[in-house]
């Protein structure tokens, strides 16, 4: 029962992990779904890099997840919502629903996704912080994303859900590349 949250940068394996969870329950009975944003435009499913894949269900807030019987619920890519899904996730929660929820924990800036900070305060039972390997100089203990408009970073300007249209790379940084305003 309860939140977990598998939060970190680009590239951390969070993916992965909501995969290993979820991927088992395929062979059960036990009524689950996997949800992300309509906004992520980029896939239809949930996928890692070794090439695992899930489907799940776009959709625009959580309101759908609600009276269905789900046992477990997944959440990819959770800062890409807004913060309506608050209130979804906390009836869930009441309503012993397991919920398990992965995302970007700081923005291009830095900064923790007002998204996620709610979530904290709804009391996680579990907090899972993933690391990547920094992009720059190599390290194992990358913890921001950095946005990239070809060969600089982007350090103002931009929402803090910045769309997928090409434009930007996005790179893990450690705390010594980070780059901030
Ligand atoms: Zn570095």
């Amino acid at each position: 029962m309860g939140l977990k949250l598998v939060i970190g940068p680009m590239k951390s394996g969070k993916s992965f992990e909501l995969i290993s969870h979820f991927a088992p329950l395929k062979y059960t009975d036990i009524p689950f779904a996997l949800f992300q944003s309509s906004r992520n435009v980029r896939n239809e499913n949930v996928w890692t890099r070794n090439g695992l894949q899930l489907e799940a269900k776009k959709v625009g807030n959580l309101d759908e997840a609600l009276n269905k019987g789900y046992r477990i619920i997944g959440i990819d890519e959770v800062h890409m919502f807004n913060e309506d899904i608050v209130q979804p996730i906390h009836k869930l929660l009441k309503n012993n629903t397991k919920i398990i929820a992965t995302g970007l924990d700081l923005d291009y800036k830095g900064l923790m996704f007002p998204i996620i900070k709610k979530l904290f305060e709804l009391g996680p039972e579990e907090i899972i912080y993933k690391k990547a390997v920094c992009e720059i100089c190599k390290s194992p203990d990358a913890v921001y994303t950095q946005i990239y408009k070809g060969k600089n970073p982007v350090l103002d300007g931009l929402p803090a859900v910045v769309p997928e249209d090409g434009a930007y790379t996005y790179k893990a940084v450690c705390r010594n590349c980070f780059v901030k305003k």
